[in-house]
């Protein structure tokens, strides 16, 4: 997945363009940027390839997930209902608006499951958020009609899938409104950085003052804006837009690569009968960052798993046990501990995770192996990759 491994020369020269000129920051200094705009042309070129009206570039997926809600209008108190397999950020973004994260249960799209979501609405609940995780979707279709019904907002966090698709449109562009991260090991990489994508003009807007302390960037004088409300700074700097430009033009070829190398593990690993792969709902196209699939039994899992990487296959990861990704280690999430002030309506709303019951996601999670999708394998090491990947997983079983 990681755009740091195809990394060089284009960018280089889009980074140098930025040093040339001296001005790192994204808004101002007209005369003397040479013309270079580079947030604002990364900008333009993801609303075009992700086929929305409007992309806002800020300092990473967390923070694009954080503005989103935000321009969308969800704060203190509102409910959020999200997969217990996702990343923490997910989780803090929420938190970070005074908002209550309410975790729901995956099933083997390894997202949310449609009818655990619904049983999940209350009078309370403002947005559904799936989380693409490792490349791949959730039944998107059926989260949509929740929202229509409910009246809800559709926030996708695409931030493991760019690329992928869902009924023809890109992940991200599905929702209301959809995330990226442009971190180190995403599928593109600015160094730092992501982006919310939309096609609703008042969430653009109030997102574009939002990641600036409210500034409306009317005008070309910086210190005459007005500010129509309070904000923050999740801007990018120029610097990692500049690197975003040169990444963008790959992710096709990047895409390429991944699909390739994903169908020649997959294929070695359909030989194997005992084990299944992840369902990609109908409909969907994944972005091939990861392959992910079950075994028979945990205790399986676990063995096929720590003889992988014994084996050599490195990348390779058991989420169960992973205290970024899967809620059993999430204590210092579930128990809110924080050095800030969070609303009490937040304490006062949040489920009693230690007593609730999340066997279903247990279930699959448990079985879960993904193992990453390298750009840089030969196709000898590819090959080489899936045999090795299939005796080890053959000896475990
Ligand atoms: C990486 C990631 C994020 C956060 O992105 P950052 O740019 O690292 O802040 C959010 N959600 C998911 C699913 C991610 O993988």
């Amino acid at each position: 997945m990681p755009g740091f491994e195809l990394f060089g020369d284009k960018e280089r020269d889009e980074v140098n363009d930025v040093l040339n000129s001296g001005v790192l920051m994204r808004y101002g200094f007209d005369g003397k940027r040479n013309g270079h705009w580079k947030a604002k042309e990364l900008e333009q070129a993801l609303a075009k390839r992700m086929k929305v009206n409007h992309a806002q570039l800020v300092s990473s997926g967390t923070a694009a997930l954080t503005v989103a809600m935000a321009s969308a209008g969800v704060g203190a108190g509102d409910e959020v209902i999200l997969p217990t397999f996702t990343f923490v950020a997910s989780f803090e973004a929420v938190l970070a608006l005074g908002a209550v994260p309410i975790l729901v249960d995956i099933d083997d799209t390894l997202t949310l499951e449609p009818k655990a979501v619904e049983k999940a609405i209350t009078s309370k609940t403002k947005v559904i958020m799936p989380v693409h995780m490792c490349g791949s979707m959730a039944n998107l279709r059926a989260l949509k009609d929740l929202c229509d019904k409910h009246n809800l907002l559709l926030l996708e966090d695409a931030c493991q899938a760019i690329g992928g698709t869902y009924e023809g449109k890109p992940l991200g562009s599905y929702g209301d409104l959809g995330c990226f991260s442009f971190d180190y090991v995403k599928t593109i990489t600015c160094g730092e950085g992501g982006a919310l994508i939309t096609n609703d003009d008042a969430y653009y807007k109030n997102a574009d003052h939002y990641s600036d302390h409210g500034h409306d960037h009317i005008g070309s004088d910086r210190g005459a804006e007005d500010h129509p409300f309070l904000g923050y700074n999740y801007r990018i700097s120029e610097l990692h837009a500049a690197v975003g430009v040169a990444q963008l033009k790959k992710l096709d070829t990047f895409l390429g690569i991944q699909e390739k190398n994903y169908n020649i593990l997959k294929k070695e690993l359909s030989t194997i009968p005992e084990i299944t792969f992840r369902t990609v709902p109908e409909n969907g196209v994944e972005n091939y960052s990861f392959i992910s699939f079950f075994l028979p039994t945990e205790d399986q899992a676990r063995k096929v798993h720590a003889s992988l990487s014994k084996a050599g296959v490195d990348a390779c990861f058991y989420w169960y046990d992973n205290n970024w990704h899967y809620h059993r280690k999430w204590a210092h999430l579930k128990h809110l501990k924080t050095l800030s002030f969070l609303p009490s309506k937040v304490y006062d709303q949040l489920p009693n995770y230690d007593k609730a019951d999340f066997s279903k996601s247990d279930h699959w999670m448990g079985r879960t192996i993904s193992c990453l999708i390298k750009l840089g394998w030969t196709k000898d090491e590819v090959h080489q990759r899936a045999e090795t990947m299939a005796k080890t997983i053959r000896e475990n079983l």
